[in-house]
């Protein structure tokens, strides 16, 4: 442990705060972490321990998302800017616009968007849970699947449904090519390839397995491999090597690297203990109206 880690480490015991650090921060972050994790499993912690402050390690949603669980709860980012690509691409507008023209249609929101898209969607999903929820959803009413145009293919795929697509997507996982799993298996004849399920169809089409980042840590535990090709952000790679110190990991080639994660610093978190970080807060309405669809994908999960 260096100098300012431990330097966090004493300022987090004398406020109280919790830290929470999403899976692909940097790994000198994560090893500051009370926990680390995907967004909702961060939200979850943060509410179960009841924690007066925290601190979130992660962009702006997830932190927002912390928010909407625990809105008793201060909750500080150490960014100001670290926000997400694929969230800014739902224009709150543009929602209600398509809303005024589908009334029949079902919004279901994936948690990666902001709480304004939230307080106007009628349900969020993970990736660790959305085929679970979006089978119990059924056909009765036709579905509008947001913001990831990717997810949503591939749950349409696995469960053969024909959900309406936001044209959106995480250009962290959607720029990974069929040509660097190749290139990696040819590296690594025996690791089978793991992915995000944010990657595209094809690049899903031809993975081992295609899950959350959560469902990484559950399939390498179940695996008989001694080591994986990883295709997610690189931040995953130290967490599933913390995890599992006997197996190899290689991620895969260009390395997926998400500029806004890589926002959280160990600096900038010693900042925000030291009274320098930035407080999440909502509008009285959006907390109300954006905490509901995750009730409800709380109560269907
Ligand atoms: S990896 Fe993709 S979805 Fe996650 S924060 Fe970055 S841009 Fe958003």
């Amino acid at each position: 442990m260096n100098t300012i880690q431990e330097e966090i480490l004493e300022l987090k015991a004398r406020m109280g705060a919790t830290i929470l650090v999403h899976n692909y921060v940097d790994a000198e972050v994560q090893d500051i972490a009370d926990f680390c994790g995907d967004s909702l499993e961060l939200s979850r912690k943060a509410k179960a321990n009841d924690a007066e402050t925290i601190i979130f390690c992660g962009v702006r949603f997830m932190g927002e998302t912390a928010k909407l669980l625990s809105p008793d709860a201060r909750v500080l980012m150490p960014s100001k800017d670290a926000g997400c690509l694929m969230a800014d691409m739902c224009d709150p507008e543009r929602i209600r616009a398509y809303k005024a023209n589908h009334p029949d249609h079902l919004l279901v929101a994936y948690v990666n968007t902001t709480a304004e898209t939230k307080s106007l969607v009628d349900i969020c999903v993970t990736s660790g849970n959305a085929e679970r929820i979006v089978k119990k959803l059924g056909p009765e009413r036709p579905i509008m699947f947001l913001p990831d145009q990717n997810l949503g293919a591939n749950l349409n795929n696995r469960l053969g449904m024909k959900m309406d697509l936001w044209p959106g997507c995480c250009p962290v996982h959607h720029a990974i090519a069929a040509s660097s799993i190749e290139a990696a298996r040819v590296a690594h004849p025996n690791a089978p390839v793991v992915v995000h399920l944010e990657c595209r169809p094809e690049i899903v089409a031809i993975s081992d397995a295609a899950v959350s980042t959560s469902g990484m840590l559950k399939f390498v535990e179940n695996s008989d491999a001694r080591e994986f090709i990883v295709g997610t952000e690189a931040g995953m790679i130290h967490r599933l090597e913390c995890a599992f110190p006997d197996r190899k990991f290689y991620i895969i080639e260009p390395t997926p690297i998400c500029k806004n994660m890589k926002k959280i610093t160990l600096e900038n978190v010693r900042d925000c203990l030291m009274g320098h970080g930035f407080e999440i807060t909502l509008p009285q309405d959006i907390m109300e109206t954006a905490v509901r669809p995750i009730e409800r994908m709380l109560e269907l999960s």
